[in-house]
């Protein structure tokens, strides 16, 4: 959040005319994801760069956030990397020419050469909107957003001036450059599909930076998600905290002084618990607005439990008003909000934050109810969710070898369908990328990701998170990324084609080979899911088995792996880090046959050569630092 309040009354007044004109001729340009149907000129006669030399300088406001300083900073040094001399960096306040000069987010220049009070109606989080005008280049978003947007125009624009494209930590691209022309950007805005971007795994967990270059929103300070998960009693009204009601008697814990405003087995909130609680539970929000002054998003949580409570008051409550469990969630988080709004009003003017509520296991079922019509409507209007709540949908028994508007996940479906009508599309969608009983297997969503993107962006979904493991994985996770990534920035994107293009970058010349294998594992899974196990497509599903995996199968999959590993050789003598590379980047994905092999065709092996596959293995799963074999389970005696 930029604190412009005073600058963002005043020019609102001033800008009016000239932003609804502007709007009104650039509401075409709008575009979800970067790169597609985009046109641009060049300035005749000007230069970012001439022979290797720049005569540009960097701008940044003068209290510029994390988002922007990292644009700066990652513009500056790729350019330095392509073109071999490096463009300074100054804040607005130290800025002694107003040409030639790359903006970054809201600065001063923006004010005197674009002018435009950018609004959160047109450019989503994460989107941001682009102009050259005369020798400068301008790149911004709207105030009190996260700035991110600042962050994405800019590798928007190093595609554009040197071909940069982002793979993996180890495989970034670019083109060398001495002479990048002047882009004539004509003043549009670039919006993502989706405007909330989570890929949840070890990798992106412990590589910030990895994740903002794959555009993945991170749960930061200055983006919200502050108490991701599950935290609801935890975090905001723990049975264990000192109480802070201040009413009679008041002293001991929350659970001493309220016993009431728990289920019987503490572990989730009553929702019922009544308005000392939901001021308890806002005064919480109230401290973390003033901790995190630039985080956007706030989640209310619930307890990674099935049970919820049953008290005489709940199931009354579910009679008179609030249908369902989801019901009484909603109508308490919304007199939460009420509170925490207010005091937002007053103390934090011009501040919007975004709450967010699990349906999740007990509150999975949207509280609603059928007019005469068919019409979905809220079971009544105090489960109708306030207009900053958001619902993170979570259905964690959904099958992801089918479609989530297939018959298979007609339940899930529906649920779904009912949430977006009484939200309108304030929903975040909680998706699973791993088996969590089996990290050494791939896990098939090759062929629904984007189906499943799809139906979210149909339902009016605008964030999407998927979860894989939590510790380091083999089974293609740095493809993965790239491709989901990739999509969920442009829906308009083919999953397929960005397969290719990661393999081709990130394998090179034994890219055919490891396409070959994902498609005998893809035509493998079509088989067993269709034909023997539907339910192999849910995260806990069996697909460590050899009726999916035969001995015939694995020694297939294992003749691309040597293929691959020939196509490389060449390497060995001529550039052996290439080399050195490649074979581990291979031998990453070939631990998925090797593990089969170990598990599930031991008879087909001599003991030496068992002992062997063995040592293979070991070598590289302390190599990549893998440290599970499924969820909370080590590798047992396949490391002996
Ligand atoms: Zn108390
Ligand atoms: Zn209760």
């Amino acid at each position: 959040m930029k604190k412009k309040t005073i600058f963002r009354v005043i020019a609102s007044a001033l800008c009016s005319v000239l932003f609804c004109c502007c709007f009104a001729s650039c509401a075409d340009n709008k575009q979800n994801g970067s790169g597609t149907d985009k046109e641009i000129t060049v300035v005749a006669g000007e230069y970012l760069y001439q022979n290797g030399v720049s005569g540009y300088t960097v701008v940044l406001p003068n209290e510029s956030n994390y988002y922007e300083d990292l644009a700066a900073n990652e513009l500056t040094m790729t350019l330095e990397k392509a073109t071999g001399s490096l463009i300074s960096v100054v804040k607005d306040s130290q800025l002694k020419t107003k040409n030639r000069v790359i903006s970054l987010g809201h600065t001063e220049l923006w004010d005197e050469q674009v002018g435009l009070v950018l609004s959160s109606d047109d450019i989503i989080d994460s989107g941001y909107y682009i102009k050259t005008v005369g020798n400068n280049i301008f790149i911004s978003c709207p105030d009190y957003t996260s700035s991110s947007g600042v962050l994405y125009g800019v590798y928007d624009l190093l595609e554009d001036a040197i071909d940069y494209e982002f793979y993996a930590k180890d495989e970034i691209q670019f083109t060398k450059k001495k002479t990048i022309p002047l882009y004539n950007y004509s003043g549009y805005i670039v919006n993502p599909s989706f405007q909330l971007r989570n890929l949840v795994h070890a990798e992106m967990r412990d590589d910030t930076l990895t994740c903002m270059r794959y555009r993945l929103s991170y749960p930061s300070a200055t983006y919200g998600f502050i108490n991701w998960g599950h935290g609801q009693a935890s975090r905001y009204v723990k049975p264990s905290a000192p109480c802070t009601c201040g009413l009679d008697g008041c002293g001991g814990t929350f659970y001493q002084h309220h016993p009431d405003w728990f289920s019987a087995d503490r572990r989730q909130l009553c929702y019922t618990g009544g308005p000392e609680l939901e001021k308890a539970a806002a005064e919480k929000f109230i401290e973390y607005f003033k901790q995190y002054p630039d985080a956007t998003y706030f989640m209310f949580g619930q307890e990674d439990v099935v049970s919820h409570c049953e008290c005489d008051r709940c199931k009354q409550a579910m009679v008179d008003y609030a249908g369902n469990q989801g019901g009484l969630q909603v109508a308490m988080t919304n007199n939460v909000i009420e509170i925490a709004n207010a005091w937002l009003e007053k103390n934090q003017p011009g501040r919007k934050v975004k709450y967010i509520i699990y349906a999740y296991y007990g509150t999975r079922k949207a509280p609603i109810k059928k007019t005469e019509t068919g019409e979905i409507v809220p079971y009544s209007d105090e489960v109708k969710p306030h207009d900053d709540l958001y619902i993170f949908y979570t259905p964690i028994e959904m099958n992801y070898a089918f479609q989530i508007d297939s018959d298979i996940n007609a339940d899930v479906y529906s649920d779904m369908c009912d949430w977006s009508a009484i939200t309108d599309g304030r929903m975040l969608m909680y998706l699973y990328d791993v088996n969590f009983h089996a990290y050494f297997v791939n896990f098939n969503n090759f062929t629904t990701a984007k189906g499943m993107y799809e139906t979210c962006k149909k339902l009016g979904i605008s964030c999407i998170s998927s979860q894989s493991a939590d510790s380091y994985v083999s089974c293609f996770r740095e493809m993965r990324s790239y491709v989901e990534a990739g999509l969920l920035w442009d829906l308009n994107l083919s999953y397929n084609d960005l397969v290719k293009k990661f393999m081709n970058a990130y394998y090179k010349d034994a890219a055919p080979y490891l396409y070959e294998y994902y498609e005998i594992m893809r035509d493998r899974f079509a088989y067993y899911q269709n034909l023997v196990n539907p339910k192999a497509g849910t995260i806990y599903g069996e697909i460590q088995t050899s009726t999916l995996w035969p001995n015939s199968v694995i020694i297939k999959i294992e003749e691309q792996f040597d293929l691959a590993l020939q196509s490389i050789q060449k390497y060995k003598e001529t550039d052996p880090t290439l080399y050195d590379m490649l074979t581990k980047r291979i031998m990453k994905e070939r631990l998925q046959p090797i593990y089969l092999k170990l598990t599930l065709h031991a008879s087909y092996y001599s003991a030496e050569e068992y002992a062997e596959l063995k040592a293979t293995f070991k070598y590289y799963v302390n190599l990549f630092m893998l440290t599970e074999i499924k969820e909370g389970h080590d590798f047992g005696n396949l490391l002996d």
